[in-house]
């Protein structure tokens, strides 16, 4: 589709498009889709107090009510699947099947969520007090803010929003300023799902607003906002994260990752090539999960590196709307920069590089780039930083242990995984043992977690858990009660206070 047709399909007017003050450009071609107008900084006091005003009437809300919102939203999302996920292709340059991956993803977590409306449970807690009932119940906190990243520009709103709806708060949404037309889609669809949903629903539920860091700051600062969600690279996180615990706020950080897999000699070693070009290249290389740093078995090591040259040799890099593409653009110049100036360093530690240049796929404003296998002598700065690029580091092992080490052995903690047939290795490397990580796979790549599970690491990557398990209590407070329900009033650990 042509971004006019998207834009269109979506209900975008050509006022909100046009005379703004921040361009919006697809990464495909470089090309200026729209101008779109900025939140002035001044209006996010009106903003923060709006969504608490929303917060007062939603709260009262029974949960599976909220939940009947967000069951509606996920019928707004299967309907408009294909435009959505076209303009996620569009702004942040996904093939197509990952964009509309990502539209899906958002239709799996309002599933979850709908579920999990009918299921906030609490406790009940045996009291040491004889007549006496303790308990643990579970309350909405008030306005979530959520700041995400460009590179899942709409999922991870998604996983915010859907769960702390049916939590009872209302959201304040900052998107990235790289994919603001995505965000304004999906308050579209939100609005149609409102519209269905009947007036039990306040205004102001989700509110999105424009801009770059200072709109997001606002959010992290503001006392009005009890939880806020920020999700993008441990730089921002390092910023955000005090901000927030200064002023006593809960915050839930998604931050960068730097994910490994380790490679043992038993390995299926075809299944592994599928699962790690995927990891690694998949999306360009830039989801926080991707699969950075393989670290391999040395009686395996040439065997495989010779097989992922071969893979990616027949690696088809382009317009990501064109069937058979299976690597789209970087993001933007910076994005390509970057990955340049990670290959040069890697070069100057010693780095053996294969692939990794600039190429130019017909769309000559676009910022396309090979995939990079880089061999290395060990693990350097280099390795151990983010690069949110399409470079993965090569590193052999000769025991399990060593190679748990050098797994572990870097600042960020979000994804890992293992490919091995040999039992002990699997469980040791999930044991206490093994893996560091928030998340840590057997047999199958870092990348592309289900709604099901939590989501989130450890160390640098910010400790936040969102989606599945009990994510849900993250939009919560915990609120423990004792009832005393017999004529005496006993004190706990039999202490004495006769007046
Ligand atoms: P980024 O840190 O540049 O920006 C992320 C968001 O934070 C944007 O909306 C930005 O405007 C906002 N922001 C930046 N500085 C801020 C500040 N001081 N105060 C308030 N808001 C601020 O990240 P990016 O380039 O958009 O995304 C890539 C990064 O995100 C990678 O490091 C990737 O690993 C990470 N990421 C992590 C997860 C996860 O779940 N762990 C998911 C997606 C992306």
């Amino acid at each position: 589709m042509e971004h006019s047709q998207v834009l269109s399909a979506l209900g975008f007017s050509t006022s909100e498009l046009t005379g703004g003050t921040l361009a919006v450009r697809s990464p495909i071609d470089g090309a200026q889709i729209a101008q779109v107008h900025e939140t002035p900084l001044g209006d996010m006091e009106k903003i923060i107090t709006r969504s608490q005003a929303a917060f007062a009437s939603w709260r009262a809300l029974p949960a599976p009510r909220r939940g009947e919102l967000v069951r509606l939203l996920g019928e707004e999302l299967r309907d408009a699947k294909e435009a959505l996920g076209a303009l996620v292709t569009l702004e942040a340059g996904k093939i197509t099947s990952e964009g509309l991956g990502e539209v899906q993803e958002m239709i799996d977590i309002c599933d979850f969520a709908v579920g999990q409306s009918r299921q906030l449970y609490g406790l009940t807690i045996a009291s040491e007090r004889p007549g006496h009932k303790m308990s643990e119940t579970w309350h909405p906190m008030g306005p979530c803010g959520v700041i995400t990243a460009f590179n899942f520009p709409v999922a991870v709103w998604s996983w915010n929003t859907a769960l702390a709806l049916i939590c009872g708060n209302p959201i304040i949404w900052k998107p990235s300023e790289k994919t603001p037309l995505t965000a304004l889609a999906c308050q579209k669809i939100f609005q149609k799902a409102l519209t269905r949903f009947g007036k039990d629903a306040p205004k102001h539920l989700l509110q999105v607003v424009i801009g770059g860091a200072d709109i997001g700051d606002a959010l992290v600062t503001s006392r009005g906002v009890p939880i806020l969600s920020a999700t993008g690279s441990t730089r921002m996180g390092s910023v955000v994260g005090p901000k927030v615990a200064a002023r006593f706020g809960r915050s839930i950080l998604e931050l960068g990752g730097n994910n490994a897999m380790i490679v043992a000699p038993s390995a299926d070693l075809e299944m592994a090539v599928r699962a790690i070009v995927f990891s690694a290249v998949g999306t360009a290389g830039q989801r926080c999960t991707s699969l950075r740093r393989l670290i391999v078995h040395s009686t395996i090591k040439d065997a495989l590196v010779g097989k992922l040259r071969n893979a990616y040799d027949s690696l088809k890099i382009g317009d990501p709307r064109q069937e058979g593409t299976l690597i789209g653009p970087l993001v933007d110049e910076g994005a390509l920069d970057a990955m340049q100036l990670a290959l040069e360093n890697a070069r100057s530690e010693g780095a053996r590089v294969h692939g990794g240049s600039k190429v130019n796929e017909g769309v000559p404003a676009g910022c396309y780039a090979a995939p990079a296998l880089v061999e290395m002598p060990e693990q350097s700065e280099t390795v151990k930083t983010e690069t949110f690029a399409p470079i993965l580091y090569v590193m052999s092992y000769e025991t399990l242990e060593e190679a748990i080490a050098l797994q572990n052995d870097v600042p960020q903690g979000l994804s890992s995984c293992i490919f091995t047939l040999n039992m002990r290795e699997a469980e040791t490397f999930l044991s206490a043992l093994g893996s560091d990580c928030g998340i840590a796979n057997v047999n199958i790549g870092p990348s592309g977690a289900e709604i099901g599970g939590a989501f989130g690491g450890e160390k640098e990557t910010g400790g936040g858990r969102e989606s599945g398990s009990d994510a849900w209590k993250g939009y919560m407070r915990r609120q423990t009660s004792t009832v005393n329900y017999s004529a005496e009033l006993p004190l706990a650990q039999g202490v004495e206070f006769d007046i």
